[in-house]
Parts: structure tokens; sequence; C-alpha cells
């Protein structure tokens, strides 16, 4: 994916060789830490320090996304592809939207599979700090391609909301499955199964709204993480990145 990316192209786009960077603060926040509040010590920033590393030696983020025209919209339902989609206050929080954007994100399974065998090693304070290494690094790899996508949607007139995913803000996750017939895995193999559950387990499902009127007066948290210099739509400084 790229500046030129389509985002109103029902076609699937891949990215992949995404010069994904991993949150520190994400890490520790999956490890119970509060950001601010919270400092670790010595002893922790060098298990995170071997497990960042030993994590990005072992991380394969690709993303997948298509779009599909809206077909319907209601105060909670947005209609797409023959599927209807059931969200709490989405007409109100996206505005009219022209397109929905599905896509999924992942950083592959061999981060995974290091896990398990830490895990059968008794090395369990490395084992937890590698799985919170990827559980940060899909969480930056949906900031990114979330990012991505406002840069290219931008320069054609059009905006893309905030993504939301299922299971989240009184989305039920069963609408994962609708999510996956919007946009299959398939092309960077993950894959869901009848409880909703994706595998591999470091994966992120997204939806996004599409247009000239969809509303991103929340943009806050993106602009912050976002690398594009001189964004005149920029509402927030950049306080960090999720790109190397
Ligand atoms: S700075 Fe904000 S508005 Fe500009 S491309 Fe990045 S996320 Fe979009």
């Amino acid at each position: 994916m790229s500046a030129a990316l389509d985002v109103r192209s029902p076609r699937p786009a891949v990215l992949d060789h995404v010069p994904l960077r991993v949150d520190r603060d994400e890490v520790l926040r999956f490890q119970g830490y509060k950001k601010g509040a919270d400092v670790p010590d010595a002893a922790v920033r060098a298990l995170f320090d071997e497990a960042l590393a030993l994590g990005e030696s072992l991380i394969e983020p690709r993303v997948v996304y298509r779009a599909e025209p809206v077909t319907g919209q209601g105060p909670d339902l947005l209609e797409a592809g023959g599927e209807r989609l059931n969200i709490p206050d989405i007409g109100r929080l996206w505005g009219r939207l022209e397109e929905i954007g599905a896509g999924l994100c992942t950083v592959g399974e061999a981060l995974e599979r290091r896990v398990r065998e830490l895990w059968d090693e008794r090395e369990l304070p490395l084992a937890v700090m590698l799985d919170s290494v990827g559980s940060a690094a899909v969480e930056s790899l949906a900031e990114y391609a979330n990012d991505v996508l406002c840069q290219a949607a931008l320069p054609v007139g059009v905006h893309v909301t905030n993504r939301i995913s299922p299971g989240y803000a009184g989305w039920d996750t069963a609408e994962q499955a609708a999510l996956f017939r919007l946009c299959p895995g398939e092309p960077i193999g993950i894959t869901l199964n009848e409880a909703c559950v994706m595998t591999p387990g470091k994966s992120i499902s997204f939806l996004v709204g599409v247009g000239p009127a969809a509303r991103v007066d929340h943009y806050f948290t993106q602009c912050r993480r976002c690398w594009m210099r001189d964004c005149a739509y920029r509402r927030a400084p950049a306080a960090t990145t999720v790109r190397r």
C-alpha cells in the first residue's frame, strides 16, 4: 500500500514490507503499566529490550484492505456488499459515507510460535514480554494502516474515518464474519473460525468509513501517530510515529 492506494477500490490491496515501529508505551501498557504513573525498573527495561529485538526479528506485518459502496445507512446501521452491519451510533459518528473500507492486519505466526516455545522452556518473563510486543506490534500496524489510508484519501478529496473493530464500542463480535466476507483474509493468511477467533492470534480486523462528508473531527489520536509532514489537515502535533 502506498500513497497511490485507491481507498475506494473494491479490489483487495495488500501492504507488506511495512517499516513498522513498535510503540514501547503500548508494550508496557499490555504489561499493566500506566503511562506517566508507573516507571519500569532496569530489569524490566532490559527484558523489554530483549523482547523487542526478538519480536522485531520475528514479526511479518501485513495488511489487506478493500472498499465497498454503501447501499444503506441508518443511525445504527451500515449496508454494503450485501452485508448489514449493526454498529451503535455509527450514523452520527461517521456521518454520510460513500464507501466503507474493510481491512485486516497481522504480524504473522512466528512470534506466537516463539512465545509457546519460551513457555515450554520455562522462560516465562521473556515469553510474557514477547507476547506483549506482539500485541503492541499489531496495534501499531492497525494505526499505521489507518494513517496510510488517511494519507491516500486526502489528495483525492475524500476522508477516511477512525477505524473500529467488531467486539468494541458495542459492535457485536459475531459481525466479524460479515467483515471477513467484505475483506477475505486469504491474501495475507488470516483465517476466522466459527467462534469468530482469528488465526494468527496477533491480528486485528477493522472498518473505516470513506467519503467527502465522512466525519474526521475526532482524528486527534490518529494525527498524533502520523508521520505525514506538512499535512494541512493535521489536528494534533505528531507525538510519536508507528513508522520507522
Ligand atoms: S496528519 Fe492526520 S489528517 Fe494528516 S494524513 Fe496524517 S492522520 Fe491524516
